[in-house]
């Protein structure tokens, strides 16, 4: 891993940002985004499916999946040591107790940010991403630009995001696949301590969960 600036770095005008507004030249649409809209498309032509059903899905996973069920998860490692420890030793299992809905959770890695390291999720090959906590993942985690560049120069890609980590804290890349997917356990802020559960989730952002943000107390 360098953090050297590469002559072919093909982020560098245009890295992602979170929820960033595209006003620059590249097309709107991405290849996969414009396959599965034709998909889409040619299912509903034939019958198979309805736009309703579609719909539904997207409904679910960004209503009632969504990242509040990841922030559940945090608040609850940061009140109860044991459900933490449970959760870094085997995420899938730990999680089971909370009945989410929205899949791709089959092998939950959950790594925990600390003084010392901070842990950063991608999927270099395409989009991995654990669904059932987390919800769909933001269009910027599927950018060719974050894909790359976040494994090469991670230490200047959250720096871009706006997460300016000191240099003492290593900067840890977890690749997800189809097999693995991962979630960060980001540090709870001081002045939360002894809060109530309900109150910690609320502090929990996905993007903390992902690893390009910090949560700052309140
Ligand atoms: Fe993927």
């Amino acid at each position: 891993m360098t953090e050297s600036t590469s002559a072919d770095s093909p982020g560098k005008q245009h890295h992602p940002q979170p929820d960033e507004k595209h006003a620059h030249s590249h097309p709107r649409h991405t290849a996969q985004e414009l396959r599965a809209e034709a998909v889409e498309a040619l299912l509903i032509e034939k019958g198979l499916i309805t736009a309703d059903a579609v719909d539904a899905v997207l409904a679910q996973h960004n209503e009632r999946v969504g990242p509040l069920n990841g922030a559940r998860v945090v608040a609850r490692a940061w009140s109860d040591p044991g459900f933490k420890a449970a959760l870094l030793d085997d995420g899938t299992a730990a999680i089971e107790g909370f009945g989410f809905e929205g899949g791709q959770v089959e092998k939950l890695v959950v790594v925990e940010n600390t003084d010392d390291i901070h842990n950063v999720v991608v999927c270099t090959l395409c989009s991995c991403y654990p669904w059932a906590v987390l919800g769909l993942p933001p269009r910027w985690y599927k950018d060719p630009a974050y894909r790359s560049r976040i494994v090469r120069e991670p230490r200047q890609v959250l720096d871009e995001m706006g997460l300016a980590l000191p240099q003492r804290v290593a900067i840890r890349v977890w690749d997800s696949s189809a097999e693995v997917r991962y979630m960060v356990l980001p540090q709870m802020p001081v002045a939360a301590a002894g809060k109530p559960e309900n109150d910690l989730a609320q502090l929990v952002t996905r993007d903390s969960m992902i690893g390009v943000e910090v949560i700052h107390g309140t």
